[in-house]
């Protein structure tokens, strides 16, 4: 009863606060609505308008995750995903994704090099082979088996980048300086079902064969048809230290509203990361009512939100000063 009480009050304040105040707490006025599909970073605007078509369609959110993230994948500007994506030491352009459905099935693909979109190469793993994770050269050869083009995905601009980086080696990666990273994407369609995707050509001039966290289940990525979807951004060694997104659902099963499990689990996480003062991490969170939220460690990390109330880019708030 007491809980109840809670409940009704949290949503009846919830409701409140949305009315009138729509850039402030997006992620309380979307509650019970539906469709609703959320993204991490600025680019996450452009990924939730083609996901929206899909969603206001009646589509599912396998799908609108997919098509979603697939603009980011294939835009030039965006330099952490897919084509134009800043390459490796090496100067190999080296992708990772992951999806994740309703029903807990999931695919992925990780060092993936030469084909744009790696998000749907991992549908493909999850819904044509007997496994869940390809690799490197493997899940390239399943790509041109399954009829992907193979294409140079290192532009001029990444090109020249990495140059530039050998040239100095001076380059150290500023926390949020260019604020376009990779883009987790997490949806609830009509149906109520909830789906998410990851994608990203990781940290810039990583080691060859350096995998994070994005394709990752349960680290970049988690999905529970029971309860809700997360998805993480920033530095994966210290996102797969405390399998982030899976923890994130966890904590919203026992009763965390998203924000709430997104800000417990940074917790956890600067408690498992002793430089946490030096890196970057921002979580988004999704359940079945349609909730959204979301926590950065550091300021600047911004999501983008599309509820049948419209797109907007909202900043996260943030753990550290
Ligand atoms: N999480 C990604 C990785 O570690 C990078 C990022 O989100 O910027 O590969």
């Amino acid at each position: 009863m007491r809980r109840r009480n809670f409940l009704q009050l949290t949503a009846l304040s919830s409701f409140a606060l949305g009315v009138g105040c729509k850039q402030e707490k997006p992620s309380q006025y979307a509650e019970s609505m539906k469709p609703v599909v959320i993204a991490t970073w600025n680019h996450g605007l452009a990924a939730n308008a083609a996901a929206w078509k899909v969603l206001s369609s009646n589509g599912t959110a396998l799908d609108a995750v997919e098509t979603g993230v697939r603009v980011s994948e294939a835009d030039p500007q965006v330099d952490s995903v897919g084509y134009g994506g800043l390459p490796d030491r090496d100067g190999r352009v080296t992708l990772d994704a992951a999806i994740m459905a309703h029903d807990s099935r999931c695919g992925a693909v990780a060092a993936l090099e030469h084909i744009m979109h790696p998000i749907s190469v991992a549908r493909l793993v999850m819904e044509k082979t007997p496994h869940w994770m390809l690799v490197g050269e493997g899940a390239l050869q399943f790509a041109l088996e399954q009829g992907f083009k193979k294409e140079n995905l290192l532009t001029p601009q990444a090109k020249a980048a990495w140059e530039q980086w050998l040239a100095t080696k001076t380059y150290k990666p500023t926390i949020n300086a260019e604020n376009h990273d990779t883009i987790g994407m997490l949806a609830l369609d009509t149906a109520g079902h909830v789906a998410g995707a990851c994608t990203t050509s990781g940290l810039a001039y990583k080691m060859h064969g350096r995998v994070g966290d994005s394709p990752i289940i349960g680290a970049g990525l988690f999905v529970d048809g029971d309860v809700g979807a997360a998805t993480a951004t920033g530095l994966g060694e210290a996102i797969v230290r405390i399998a982030a997104s899976h923890l994130i659902v966890e904590l919203m099963r026992q009763g965390n509203t998203p924000e709430q499990a997104c800000k417990l689990a940074l917790e956890r996480l600067i408690q498992k990361n002793p430089h946490y003062k030096e890196i970057q991490v921002g979580f988004i969170a999704l359940n079945l009512q349609g909730q959204t939220g979301a926590y950065g460690l550091q300021k600047g990390f911004t999501y983008a939100l599309h509820t049948p109330q419209g797109n907007q880019l909202v900043e996260a708030p943030h753990l550290l000063a």
